[in-house]
C-alpha cells in the first residue's frame, strides 16, 4: 500500500504592534486600568492627561484615549505627545484621515520625530499605500539618531511590506491560486467542526462559539453553499478544531508582528490534495479589545477552508489584523472562496 504523503502547513495572522520595544523588552504585567478621569484641567494637568491617554491606548480603550488627548491639546496646542497620542487613538479607531492629520501636526512640531513617522507608515500599511510606507520606513532608518529598537522595528516592517508585495496583485478579482490551492472535498461536506475555549477564558466562551459559527456561515454563504458545516461536540470526531487559546507571554512575536492566530492544515498529496484535518487557534489576552475577535476568527476560518493571504488590506485574508477590525468579508474574499469551491 502506498504511504500517504501528508503535508502540514501552518499559516499565521499577525497584529501590528505600535512599539518594537514591546516585543524586544521582557514581558511586562498588564497595566492597571486608570480609575479616574479628572474633569477640569490646567497646564500642569497636561502631563497627567498624556499619561492617562497612553494607559487608555495600552488597554485598548481608544475612544477614551481620544477624549483625553483632545483635552490635552485644548490646553497645550503644540504638545507633541498629545498629537501623537491622538493620532494613535484615531488610528486604532480606524479613523485614518484624522489620524493622518495628527501625525502631520507632529511633523510640524518636530520634523524628525520617528514616533510620528511610525504612526504614518502604519496608516499607509492599513490603507494599502505600501510604496509610501516603504519610503517612511527608509526615512526612519536614515535618522541621524536612531535607537536600536526603532531600527529593528523599521527593518521588520520593510520585510513585512516585501511579503505583502509577494502576495500578488491587490486589485485582481480574487486571490486564489487554483493550481496550488487545497480544499475540502465535496464528500467531506458538511465539514464537522468543534469549538473549544481555554477554561481560563471562560467569559469569552459563548462569544467565541458564536463568532466561529458566524464565520463559517459567512464563508458558506459566499461559497454559494458549496461549503457547509455542522458543529460536533467532540474534538476527535471533528475535521476542523477551533480553539481560543490564552496567549503565552514570551511567544508573542514572530518577527513580523504579534501572533493573533494560527491555522494548521494537513492534506494528502498522493490523493486529491484534499484536506485531512485543520486546526484553528486564536490567541487571546485579557485586556485585548473584544471587537478584534471576529476579525481574527473569520481570517483563521478562511485558512481552514483553504484560502491563503491577500495583499489587499480591505480583505479579511490580509495577513495583518488592523483597524477597524471588521468581522466581514470583502467582495474579493467572497469571490475567492467562490472561485476555490466552484473549481474542480
Ligand atoms: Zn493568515
Amino acid at each position: 500500500m502506498e504511504m500517504a504523503r501528508l503535508n502540514i502547513f501552518i499559516v499565521l495572522l499577525v497584529a501590528l504592534i505600535s512599539n518594537a520595544a514591546a516585543v524586544l523588552a521582557e514581558p511586562t504585567l498588564p497595566t492597571p486600568r486608570p480609575v479616574l478621569v479628572v474633569q477640569t484641567f490646567n497646564k500642569s494637568d497636561v502631563g497627567q492627561l498624556i499619561t492617562q491617554g497612553k494607559q487608555f491606548l495600552k488597554s485598548g480603550e481608544h475612544i477614551k484615549a481620544q477624549e483625553v488627548f483632545e483635552r490635552a491639546i485644548e490646553t497645550s496646542p503644540d504638545n507633541l505627545a498629545a498629537h501623537l497620542g491622538l493620532g494613535r487613538a484615531m488610528l486604532e479607531g480606524g479613523r485614518f484621515a484624522k489620524a493622518e492629520g495628527q501625525f502631520l501636526a507632529c511633523t510640524f512640531i518636530s520634523p524628525r520625530d520617528n514616533d510620528a513617522r511610525f504612526g504614518m507608515a502604519e496608516l499607509y500599511e492599513h490603507t494599502g499605500r505600501f510604496a509610501d510606507a516603504v519610503l517612511v520606513y527608509k526615512q526612519i532608518l536614515k535618522s541621524r539618531i536612531l535607537e536600536a529598537s526603532d531600527e529593528a522595528h523599521a527593518n521588520w516592517s520593510l520585510r513585512r511590506l516585501e511579503y505583502y508585495r509577494s502576495l500578488g496583485d491587490a486589485n485582481s478579482a480574487h486571490y486564489v491560486d487554483l493550481s496550488e490551492a487545497h480544499k475540502w472535498k465535496k464528500t467531506a461536506m458538511p465539514v464537522r467542526i468543534s469549538i473549544w475555549s481555554d477554561p481560563e477564558l471562560k467569559s469569552l466562551k459563548d462569544v467565541f462559539y458564536k463568532s466561529v459559527v458566524r464565520s463559517f456561515e459567512q464563508w458558506r454563504d459566499a461559497s454559494g453553499g458549496k461549503v457547509n458545516f455542522v458543529v460536533v461536540p467532540e474534538q476527535r470526531s471533528a475535521d476542523i478544531v477551533c480553539k481560543l487559546v490564552r496567549l503565552v507571554r514570551g511567544t508573542r512575536g514572530n518577527g513580523l508582528g504579534l501572533k493573533a492566530g494560527e491555522t494548521a492544515q494537513q492534506w494528502d498529496e498522493t490523493g486529491s490534495d484534499a484536506f485531512k484535518w485543520s486546526r484553528v487557534e486564536v490567541f487571546w489576552e485579557d485586556h485585548k479589545d473584544a471587537r478584534k475577535l471576529d476579525a481574527y476568527v473569520l481570517h483563521e476560518v478562511g485558512h481552514s477552508l483553504g484560502l491563503g493571504h491577500s495583499s489587499n488590506p480591505h480583505d479579511i485574508m490580509f495577513p495583518m489584523a488592523h483597524p477597524p477590525y471588521t468581522g466581514f468579508l470583502s467582495e474579493r474574499d467572497r469571490n475567492s472562496i467562490h472561485a476555490l469551491y466552484q473549481s474542480k
